[in-house]
């Protein structure tokens, strides 16, 4: 009587036992899986993500032009630092709008924002590898 007592308490911790740790190994399959696709994942993302916004190198900044404060156009306040362009001061200037700034501003502005910092004109790279000569 005693010994079914027993049984009967026994099984069903046996049955959820079993099937606690069927459970667990599912888990922990599932888990593994899980993780090593997205490990995966992770590992393609960044060749596959087109690249985000860069700044210029120093190469293609030394191909935008260079002038000194007396030649620019549009008039010789550097908008980075806010002072002004001294006529014997290198400056360089932003190919299309030809806003200019100081050497040094220029630099590191465009060597992080590919942008005029004045009137956001986008720098593309085509103005560093013209397509070709003119045709004549
Ligand atoms: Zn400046
Ligand atoms: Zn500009």
């Amino acid at each position: 009587m005693l010994f079914a007592v027993f049984l009967a308490l026994f099984l069903p911790c046996v049955g959820m036992s079993v099937v606690f740790v069927v459970y667990m190994c599912f888990l922990c399959y599932a888990t593994t899986n899980n993780s090593s696709g997205r490990n995966n994942n992770n590992q393609e993302l960044p060749d596959t993500k087109p690249p985000k916004e860069k700044g210029l190198s120093s190469a293609q900044l030394d191909k935008l032009p260079k002038v000194t404060g007396q030649e620019l156009v549009l008039g010789n306040d550097c908008a980075v630092c806010l002072d002004v362009i001294e006529s014997e001061q290198l400056a360089r200037l932003v190919p299309g709008c030809n806003h200019g700034f100081h050497l040094e501003c220029a630099d590191t502005w465009l060597s992080k924002h590919p942008v005029c910092p004045v009137c956001r004109s986008k720098l593309e790279t085509q103005l560093f590898n013209p397509p070709e000569s003119n045709p004549c």
